[in-house]
């Protein structure tokens, strides 16, 4: 069957067919030292025959819980309590044995999980880890089962197939990592599969190429999928039906242009006005959701919502509300469709803008290049890295490019390309193998003492992973302040003011002071980072992927506050992030890399509608748009091959084996960056 998403008939064919999994009732809770845990309350939902189902919301919604108390994966009493029906093809999966689940698991109900580096045994041939989806089939020989994973392979575009059956996961790329654990979920061809952030650790350019993958597979072998994700445009992509989640709760549900062109409810609407999109006014503001998720070890008697909901009336405070049906697919748990409430239109975020910005115009306006002096220039840089005998990782290439004061630049690429390595390397966190780097005119590896101390004052980072780069022994007073210690900046008696004063800068406040991280939330650390950042009046930061780890919601408060802080003191950013909407927002310009080479740059508004290397439109065409109409009509380049290896790579341009132009020239010489309009330069044999 062939469905065409957000048509009548799609719909009316999505209720007419069979259904595959009811959800009735179903409740999660589960004992810790602070008390109980009510991650999912009273959810119900069901998934129909070849139907795509989303669910989305914000880290500790219930989404994942819920996913896997379908399979029962997680922890069963004592301890833990769960209730409720789960009727898969007509049986409760609640009343199965547990040897009765393991013949459902796999084989009736595929599940594919966020991390395949971490999913996958390390030890396993991946071609066996295939096969043992079939430990139970006494019905099937050897090289039947072998036949059936060799085929399996194939169909989820697997190359060299008999070569990869024996390899071992750490031999494979993310994005074919992700392909196995997607041929062991559909190997049994299950009528189900459930997949929890199956993108969420890939380039956007793997991530196309899986969501395809799931769409074309669905459309032909009629599996019902449900996809966890706390992504929109992945939601606006490949689903039929979206249910939205809160605080543990369903608080709206609906076909997928209902959620998104006839939002109910203020929270789902929050989330949409809370995304950077990428035909965004650079001079606007995210709108984000203040506040934060509520507490479920006591959840609020009313709607869940109510502490952060701009519409909330007094009862809201009180009684949790009804579900209303809109029209038989669109329901809403809010009391704002209630008969006697007041009639109230949600802010709605506007509909994506694909002709937004000027090509003339922005080439036209004159860049910082012509205002100001360059704060930090590379100048052919390299970081490679012995990896055994001869060979040599590639990670820096001979990079060159100038950061202006003031400015965002930002630095966008795939996994591995060597963003962080030089971000990390203009920190001096690694020395450089070859090349030079200018702080203001003076190269930053002869510095006398007094200056590399000014150096490590003014140069300072903010990492990706707030959960990893704050130290968990050390108060936040402790954290914040170290730098300032160190530099000299302020003496005991001054250091708590201060401290305070920019805690209050990055939304945090003097009681705070005395806690560890771990007494945070993601959002919460990595505002702890960025005060840790401008403690000692930094004037350049490499921002290394600051906004990945959170919530979209959080993401624009963190975004909002950068834009804010770098109005107020003159800051100057290196921005790395595979985020091209958020990049796109943030940056003034922006450096494409692709295996250890800048490829392109050019000012923001030029790359994004005149891009001009092979490889930053193909990124560009990849990148999934929180819109399920402009989504379903955007046109994404094939995308051939596999990222090369950076280990002693070849002669030529690293991008030709994938790339649609190349001719036997790029093979032999790497092509040299050229200007091919103002202040935009190219690296390809091809352009210019
Ligand atoms: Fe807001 Fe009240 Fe609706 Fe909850 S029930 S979302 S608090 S208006």
């Amino acid at each position: 069957m062939l469905w065409t998403r957000g048509s009548e008939a799609a719909k009316d064919k999505l209720i007419m067919s069979e259904k595959v999994l009811e959800v009735k009732n179903l409740t999660y809770s589960f004992n810790t030292y602070g008390g109980t845990v009510k991650a999912v309350r009273d959810v119900s939902f069901s998934v129909n025959r070849g139907e795509i189902l989303g669910i989305v919301g914000e880290s500790g919604c219930g989404k994942s819980v819920t996913a896997q108390s379908i399979l029962r994966l997680n922890p069963e009493p004592p301890g833990f309590s769960s209730g409720g029906e789960i009727i898969f093809n007509g049986h409760d999966l609640m009343k199965l044995s547990i040897k009765e689940l393991r013949r459902v698991r796999g084989q009736e109900i595929g599940f594919i999980f966020q991390d395949p580096m971490t999913s996958l045994n390390p030890t396993m041939k991946v071609g066996d880890q295939i096969a043992e989806v079939f430990h139970s089939r006494r019905d099937l020989k050897r090289h039947e089962i072998r036949e059936k994973v060799i085929e399996m392979m194939k169909h989820v575009g697997i190359s060299d197939v008999e070569k990869r059956y024996n390899q071992y996961p750490h031999e494979l790329s993310g994005g074919m990592k992700q392909r196995i654990m997607i041929a062991m979920a559909l190997v049994s061809r299950p009528s189900l599969i459930i997949c929890d952030e199956p993108t969420t650790s890939l380039d956007v350019t793997i991530e196309a190429q899986i969501l395809d993958l799931l769409l074309e597979l669905r459309n032909e072998l009629d599996t019902a999928i449900i996809m966890i994700t706390h992504d929109l445009g992945v939601i606006a992509k490949i689903c039929d039906r979206v249910l939205v989640m809160y605080g543990g709760k369903i608080v709206e549900e609906g076909m997928v242009d209902e959620i998104f062109y006839e939002t109910a409810h203020p929270y789902t609407n929050g989330l949409l006005n809370s995304i950077a999109r990428l035909d965004m006014d650079k001079n606007s503001v995210l709108t984000p959701i203040e506040g934060t998720p509520p507490d479920l070890f006591s959840p609020p008697a009313g709607c869940p919502f109510a502490a952060r909901c701009e519409y909330c009336m007094d009862v809201c405070n009180f009684f949790p509300p009804k579900t209303y049906s809109l029209v038989d697919s669109h329901m809403v748990s809010c009391h704002l469709k209630h008969e006697y409430a007041p009639e109230v239109e949600l802010k709605k975020p506007r509909r994506h803008n694909a002709e937004a910005g000027s090509k003339q115009a922005y080439y036209s306006e004159p860049v910082r290049e012509h205002k100001e002096q360059a704060l930090i220039t590379v100048e052919g840089i390299k970081r490679y890295f012995k990896v055994s005998g001869r060979a040599v990782l590639k990670a820096v290439d001979g990079v060159s490019l100038k950061v202006y004061k003031g400015e965002t630049l930002g630095l966008v690429g795939e996994s591995g390309c060597g963003k962080s390595t030089l971000g990390r390397t203009i920190t001096r966190l690694l020395n450089p193998t070859e090349g030079r780097i200018l702080y203001k005119d003076k190269e930053i590896h002869s510095l006398s003492g007094e200056e590399e101390n000014i150096f490590h004052q003014k140069v300072q980072m903010i990492f990706q992973n707030p959960y990893s780069s704050l130290n968990p022994r050390m108060t936040v007073k402790e954290i914040v302040g170290e730098g300032m210690l160190l530099h000299g900046l302020a003496t005991d008696a001054i250091q708590d003011d201060k401290i305070e004063e920019l805690l209050n800068r990055v939304g945090l406040g003097k009681e705070h002071m005395s806690r560890f991280s771990h007494e945070f939330s993601g959002g919460q650390r990595q505002r702890i980072g960025i005060a840790r950042a401008l403690s000692v009046n930094p004037e350049f930061i490499v921002c290394d992927e600051p906004v990945s780890a959170l919530d979209v919601s959080i993401q624009a408060q963190v975004i909002n506050m950068l834009k804010k802080l770098q109005e107020d003191m003159g800051l100057t950013y290196l921005f790395i992030a595979h985020d091209l909407s958020v990049v796109r927002y943030i940056s003034d310009r922006i450096a494409v890399m692709y295996m250890g080479h800048i490829v392109e740059e050019a000012p923001t508004e030029a790359l994004f509608i005149d891009p001009q290397h092979p490889y930053t439109k193909l990124l560009l065409s990849a990148i999934p748009v929180a819109d399920p109409e402009v989504t379903r009509n955007k046109k994404r380049i094939e995308i051939r091959g596999e990222v090369p290896s950076p280990i002693n790579p070849g002669p030529g341009c690293l991008f030709a084996d994938r790339c649609p132009l190349a001719t036997d020239r790029c093979f032999k010489e790497r092509p040299e960056q050229k200007m091919v309009e103002n202040h935009h330069y190219v690296a390809c044999f091809q352009v210019g």
